[in-house]
């Protein structure tokens, strides 16, 4: 059997149980034998049956002492059967396994595991898992716990992992090549399989789950490394000139920009002009002036016969983008298209032929823009706007639209470098540091619900004065129906509250158009206050919105209550960020706390990580991650940097892996950036 055959090929996997197993992800035995353990029981010590201590776990081996018997008691039965070692005698009971009674053969040996409890007036052992045992039986073991699926047990789990390993045991290819697992002092591939299922000591789980961590964070990072050199090599950028005509741009402007931003655009224009395919992340908090890099970056691709698509993650940003970049480059005749699933066929089809035939020269989109179908005339540039939305193989379909063509990366979320390297291991990182001028800081208030009447006086007060207003209802947990309600009946409720202003919602189940009316009604300042989930999270700008209101604010992560706090202080006028919550714990205070101190994007997102535990923060959707079998990025961050020092030194000494002794991880990172592994 091999590594990629299916699991129908194992034996007792019928239809039904590899529907069930297909639910867990696992249709290769390659992915039942990287179905990773979540935990461990030690059934290693066996104790005989004269040392079982009551209500904690016990595994031992006894004989079936004869046939047992079956009670009835109302819809419940209890069956019984009397075992014995040379120690002693001991009752087993089974609760609702009448078919109990005969199965175990008189004489024959079991291993038991379960507790022995004093229940009923009698003391009797409680079993929760038996096995039966050849004679070969070599004594009890560590054994493994899956994350399971209902209709399969974890001992049906462990049986088919013990017969995949039985198949494919020592058959494996080791693609860590030699050299680096001396360096790093890595076990064997088939021999950390093998002891991550069913170690037979400690000493050798760890070294088989440090073996296995190495070797998911090596494969991760080696593959971007391996992406990045080869593109660097074989991908011949689109060479543009006259930079002077950015300087032209910037006139239209109606700001200067800031030096962060011309420092970026530089670094940009660099890249684009080298010969050399630019691969650049470009960073900066919310409201750091992104748009207007990706703008004058765009200007000068067009300006040089090329067309420019900026790709952003909602439809709702996209429209702003597109008005934004169309009022612009009117000016200089340059013609701006959109193109979005939300469209309808029709205004899909003109924009199409636009686009196909080089008439379009900005295009705006959803990832519309990255579908089959869609046809570049001359593509120059591919930008993606606030990236932690997009995974890293999206980042790759844009790629391949067009002869390579330079690509731009936005993103507003801070993260650390170590993990930057890990999203971005392919790309060049440019900052913005630094916000545009008279940008007021937002007066950032923590209360509870008690405040509400005083805040809906404040609220009608700035509305009075003409400005407006966002307020911010969580979700209610995973259940988008329950979740419009909840918008629908608060939006009422405050209707009602705020009787002189004009209240709407938007959330998830609207139509696209119908989302985009109301957000034109709030942009035009015909809507006062606007409640939402958290759908206006990214990039919009209404300037004159001076409140941003978030209830249960505990429920949100820093990091994205900061970037909701970014959607307003956008304008000249005074604005504020109320957090209500009523959340009493320590943490929950500290974290609010965080907000109402801080306006730095990466001194929040640091602090985020420290209150939260990392899981919750990088969430692997959230940021586009590919989901991580084994190791965990927080715990074995230590291993990630060995890891990455590893995946350098490879690609330093063989850039495109063309030594013989690299074949089998060529393989590896080739598979991995096919993008099976990189779908969120
Ligand atoms: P983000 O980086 O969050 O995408 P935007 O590009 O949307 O931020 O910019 C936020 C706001 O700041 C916009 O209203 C934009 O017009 C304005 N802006 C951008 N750069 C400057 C600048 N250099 N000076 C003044 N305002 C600017
Ligand atoms: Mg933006």
């Amino acid at each position: 059997m091999e590594w990629e055959d299916s699991i129908s090929r194992l034996k007792g996997v019928g239809e039904q149980r590899e529907k069930k197993l297909n639910k867990l992800g696992i249709y290769t035995i390659e992915d039942l034998l990287t179905h990773y353990p979540r935990d461990y029981k030690d059934r290693s010590r066996l104790s005989k049956i004269i040392e079982l201590q009551m209500d904690v776990e016990n595994t031992f081996i006894a004989c079936c002492k004869g046939n047992g018997e079956t009670i009835k008691h109302g819809r419940f039965t209890f069956t019984r059967v009397k075992v014995a070692d040379e120690t002693g005698e001991v009752g087993m009971l089974w609760y609702n396994q009448p078919y109990m009674k005969t199965t175990l053969k008189p004489g024959d040996w079991y291993l038991f595991t379960g507790k022995l409890q004093n229940k009923y007036g009698r003391r009797e052992f409680s079993v929760s898992e038996w096995e039966g045992i050849g004679e070969n039986f070599a004594g009890g073991r560590i054994i493994p716990v899956y994350p399971g699926v209902e209709g399969i047990s974890q001992k049906m789990l462990r049986g088919f992992m013990e017969a995949a390993l039985e198949q494919v045991r020592g058959g494996l290819s080791e693609d860590i090549p030699l050299w680096l697992r001396k360096e790093y002092l890595l076990a064997e591939r088939n021999f950390s399989i093998e002891q991550i299922h069913f170690p037979k000591t400690e000493q050798s789980f760890y070294d088989a789950r440090r073996r296995l961590v190495f070797e998911e964070f090596f494969v991760l990072q080696g593959a971007l490394f391996s992406l990045k050199s080869y593109m660097e090599e074989t991908n011949k950028g689109i060479v543009l000139k006259n930079k002077k005509a950015t300087e032209v741009f910037q006139n239209y402007l109606p700001f200067l920009l800031t030096h962060a931003q011309k420092r970026v655009l530089k670094e940009i224009e660099k890249d684009m002009s080298t010969g050399k395919q630019m691969n650049r992340l470009v960073q900066g908090d919310v409201g750091s002036g992104k748009t207007a890099v990706a703008m004058a970056a765009s200007y000068w691709v067009i300006k040089n016969g090329y067309q420019a698509v900026l790709m952003a993650p909602t439809e709702v940003l996209a429209q702003q983008h597109f008005h934004s970049f169309s009022a612009i480059f009117e000016n200089f005749g340059i013609t701006t298209v959109l193109l979005t699933g939300g469209q309808s066929a029709k205004e899909k089809r003109i924009s199409l032929e636009k686009v196909m035939s080089g008439e379009a020269n900005m295009i705006i989109g959803t990832h519309a823009v990255i579908q089959k179908g869609v046809e570049y005339h001359k593509l120059g540039l591919a930008i993606t706007d606030e990236q932690h939305r997009f995974g890293v193989g999206q980042r790759g379909a844009l790629n391949q639209k067009g002869e390579d063509p330079h690509i731009l990366v936005m993103t507003a979320t801070p993260i650390p470098r170590t993990l930057a390297l890990i999203l971005y291991g392919d790309l060049d990182v440019s900052i913005i540091d630094e916000l545009p001028p008279g940008r007021q800081t937002i007066d950032t208030m923590a209360v509870t619900t008690s405040y509400h009447e005083r805040i809906y006086c404040f609220i009608e007060k700035q509305v009075q004065e003409g400005r407006q207003a966002y307020v911010i209802c969580p979700m209610i947990e995973e259940n988008e129906k329950l979740e419009v309600q909840s918008v629908l009946n608060y939006t009422e409720e405050l209707q009602q509250k705020l009787s002189s202003c004009r209240v709407a919602c938007v959330h998830g189940k609207m139509k696209p158009k119908e989302k985009q009316e109301i957000m034109n009604c709030f942009a035009k300042g015909e809507i006062h206050v606007l409640v939402s989930t958290t759908v206006i999270e990214v990039g919009i700008n209404v300037p004159n919105a001076v409140i941003m209101l978030i209830e249960n604010a505990e429920r949100f992560g820093l990091a994205q209550l900061h970037q909701l706090r970014g959607r307003v202080g956008r304008g000249n006028e005074k604005s504020y960020c109320i957090l209500v919550s009523d959340a009493k714990t320590k943490i929950a205070k500290q974290r609010l706390k965080v907000l109402t101190d801080s306006q730095d994007g990466f001194v929040i997102s640091e602090m985020d990580l420290k209150l939260r535990g990392p899981g919750e923060f990088f969430g692997t959707r959230q940021h586009g991650l590919p989901e991580l079998k084994i190791a965990n990025i927080y715990q074995d961050m230590p291993i990630l940097i060995e890891a990455q020092g590893a995946a350098k030194k490879l690609l330093t000494m063989d850039p495109f892996l063309s030594l013989e002794a690299h074949e089998e991880i060529k393989k590896r990172f080739a598979q991995f950036l096919e993008g099976k592994h990189l779908e969120i």
